[in-house]
């Protein structure tokens, strides 16, 4: 079990009801507290990632309880019926995240959507850009309590800074009229360098001006918001766009990974060592390109069934990722053949790491049950990567260098430097 949830509320059955459903969606564990003496001591016990607050209780009967646990420092989402404005404006002023129906299905749905995007908003970083102080403050406060990590700087050069100090950065929200550059020309600077599928961009103001709006979006900005907004209208905002980033990458990961082994397809592959080459054109950096394909690997196919073939492949991708470093390359090219780059790296330790990876695989084994293990092996044909040749030429070069290992017997590296 992960972190914990509280449910303060005295309608039994409704809170019952609720945290059943939030266990069964959410790797979270529930408490439930019937009444504001029973929230104390749980709150006084346990850490608590939110916590779902209703505001009639029977010792507290004018949302006390809200207070006690702002006063703790729990994230809250506050549960009500009424649904009148004045008491949810009043409601909505304190420093809680959502303010929720508790009538239906859906609003139950609602809370663990709710709370499922707040646990992926830890992941993400926010970049706050405003000249002014007061506003930077409470841009920041109302984003770290819908658990974002958050930069604030004053200006645009800042940002620019910010952004390259801070490559992990998800969103930018941008305030128009700053000095020196507005956050028209931050919004354009920063599109010459990340895409919207790299960074989301989020632009403030209180110009009425529609122009400005069209410009901003024009220019790359994801989403407006106008000055003064609520609350309400921040939170989901900043939650969409995030969410719309999530959904990008995750459709622009799916492209690029070969599906069986989660490593990168063989389309991929290129993209990235292209990427790589351009990088380090200027330098002397060496690299080296390696390919793999499994010995016998029909026999094995044939005796234990096309699924155990599969498990084998997998089992195979994982040697690769973990033999190598982060930063290298590696690609399923199709089949049971791979293809790995070893980044910035001498031709001594190019062959070395190559046969520390062909013995791991011999040194591994595939148990499908107590009795019957499998074994297998690879060949490697490598080269180090001749820059005066084409990447194609370099990698027909480890093609024949493969070609010519399995012809000398397999279960070996042949490189080349
Ligand atoms: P060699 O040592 O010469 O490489 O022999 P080999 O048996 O490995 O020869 P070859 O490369 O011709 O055979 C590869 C086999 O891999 C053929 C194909 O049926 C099987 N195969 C290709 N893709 C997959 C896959 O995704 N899963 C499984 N289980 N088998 C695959
Ligand atoms: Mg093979
Ligand atoms: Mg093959």
């Amino acid at each position: 079990m992960g972190e914990k949830i509280l449910i303060v509320e005295d309608n039994k059955t409704l809170a019952k009801l609720i945290a059943k459903k939030l266990e069964s969606a959410l790797d979270m564990s529930v408490d439930v507290a019937y009444t504001m003496a029973e929230a104390k001591l749980f709150i006084a016990r346990y850490n608590y990632f939110i916590a779902l607050l209703d505001v009639n209780l029977p010792d507290a009967p004018n949302g006390e309880i809200i207070d006690f646990a702002i006063e703790k420092k729990i994230h809250s989402i506050v549960l009500s019926a009424t649904i009148d404005k004045n008491f949810r404006q009043q409601i909505l002023k304190k420093n809680i995240i959502d303010y929720v129906n508790k009538s239906g299905v859906e609003d139950i749905n609602y809370i663990i959507q709710m709370v499922q995007r707040l646990q992926a908003n830890k992941n993400h970083k926010i970049l706050v850009v405003d000249d002014a102080r007061t506003f930077r403050h409470t841009m920041q406060k109302m984003l770290e309590n819908l658990f974002f990590k958050v930069i604030t700087v004053a200006h645009g050069e800042e940002a620019i800074n910010m952004l390259k100090a801070q490559p992990d950065i998800s969103l930018v929200l941008t305030d128009y009229t700053m000095p020196v550059m507005d956050g028209l020309e931050l919004t354009r600077e920063i599109r010459k360098t990340y895409s919207k599928s790299e960074l989301s961009i989020l632009a403030l103001s209180a110009n009425e001006n529609e122009e400005i709006t069209a410009l901003f979006l024009k220019h790359g900005a994801n989403d407006y918001i106008n000055k003064p907004f609520s609350k309400e209208e921040f939170s989901c905002r900043v939650n969409n766009a995030i969410e719309a980033l999530e959904n990008i990458q995750t459709i622009t990961n799916y492209a690029n990974r070969d599906f069986l082994t989660g490593l990168f397809n063989r389309r991929h592959f290129f993209t990235e060592l292209h990427g790589y080459i351009d990088n380090i054109s200027a330098s002397a950096e060496q690299f080296a390109i390696g390919m793999i394909d499994i010995d016998y690997f029909k026999k094995i196919n044939d005796k234990y069934g096309h699924d155990t073939g599969d498990k084998i492949i997998i089992s195979l991708a994982n040697i690769l990722r973990s033999s190598t470093s982060p930063y290298d390359i590696v690609a399923r090219f199709g089949g049971e053949e791979f293809c790995i780059v070893l980044k910035n790296i001498n031709p001594n330790s190019a062959e070395e790491i190559f046969n520390r990876i062909k013995e791991n695989v011999e040194k591994f084994s595939y148990r499908i049950n107590d009795d019957v293990s499998i074994s297998f092996t690879i060949s490697i044909g490598a080269v180090l990567f001749n820059e005066e040749e084409s990447v194609e030429d370099n990698i027909n070069e480890a093609d024949m260098m493969l070609y010519k290992a399995k012809n000398n017997g397999r279960n070996q590296v042949l490189f080349e430097a």
